[in-house]
């Protein structure tokens, strides 16, 4: 199957309609925004035995996408545009971002607030899974020239600020994956072009404020925040740093105004004897349990 079309498959009858994981939490993720009843889920299969019936009787608007802005993705009546700068940031680096299919069915996506503070041909979303010279050649020149960085962190990965004072070129692109830690991990893993480019990760101190979703530790960044702090890096410019977060903060403080919880990473729910769930019985989970407790790096 090939993977770009089955996010739009699954997004397309109904924009609110939950990614089909069963890790991700639909029920936060998909608040309602705009202060009507939740819509019954589903379009028939998927609805519980015992309501499924009732739901053939709903009006037909129902299952219609709200109307969205054309600007920031967002629904119009919770449009984060009045956040967003005036003009696209003029920036010198072209980023790429390679999206996880189930990530662009999501409600609260930051991608599309990310895209719409830069100009469009320096902001490149990729959608799908597995990439090849045969399938991308544009990506593919991209991640052999010597200019082009990887955003992902690990052993070999060098700190992007210690990186751009000592490179002999400097960097004109940065790539950086969106979706789960495994999503990001099966992408960056599974697809050779992305071992061509240089390495590189944030060395950070600054938490996630994107608390809506949860995050396997405080300092896991949205890919929003990633950017941000990357292109402020590259670009040696605070101040794009505090302009592409500006809609974040202004989503999830809209989203917990309305009712959302603020989501602790696991690390702190785990180190606080907060976590809600039994400890996992295999022993391979269990010790990355307790490392994240630890905070050793995994
Ligand atoms: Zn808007």
């Amino acid at each position: 199957m090939e993977p770009q079309k089955e996010a739009r498959a699954a997004r397309d009858p109904v924009a609110w309609l939950p990614a089909a994981s069963a890790s991700q939490t639909p029920n936060e993720e998909e608040r309602r925004e705009d202060g009507t009843a939740p819509p019954a889920s589903g379009l028939g299969e998927e609805a519980d035995g015992a309501s499924a019936d009732g739901l053939w009787e709903l009006p037909v608007e129902r299952a219609e996408r709200r109307p969205e802005c054309s600007r920031c993705s967002r629904p119009q009546k919770v449009c984060l545009c009045p956040f967003l700068p005036l003009h696209p940031l003029h920036i010198s680096t072209h980023l790429y971002i390679i999206q996880h299919p189930a990530e662009e069915s999501k409600v609260l996506r930051t991608v599309p607030l990310l895209a719409a503070c830069l100009p469009q041909d320096k902001c490149k979303v990729k959608i799908g899974r597995r990439f090849s010279e045969d399938r991308d050649p544009e990506l593919s020149a991209i991640c052999q020239k010597s200019g082009t960085l990887i955003l992902y962190p690990g052993d070999e990965a060098a700190n992007l600020e210690e990186f751009i004072l000592d490179s002999p070129v400097y960097p004109s692109t940065i790539i950086i994956i969106d979706g789960t830690w495994s999503q990001a991990k099966d992408i960056f893993y599974k697809n050779s072009l992305f071992r061509l480019p240089k390495q590189v990760q944030l060395k950070t101190s600054i938490s996630s404020q994107y608390v809506i979703r949860t995050q396997p530790t405080n300092r896991c960044l949205s890919t929003l925040e990633c950017a941000a702090v990357a292109l402020s890096i590259l670009e040696k410019n605070n101040d794009i740093q505090e302009t592409l977060l500006r809609p974040l903060q202004a989503l999830c403080s809209f989203q917990l105004q309305h009712g959302a919880q603020i989501r602790l990473s696991k690390e702190h729910l785990l180190r606080n004897g907060l976590y809600p769930k039994p400890m996992p019985k295999n022993k391979r989970k269990l010790r990355k349990m307790e490392l994240l407790m630890n905070s050793v790096k995994i």
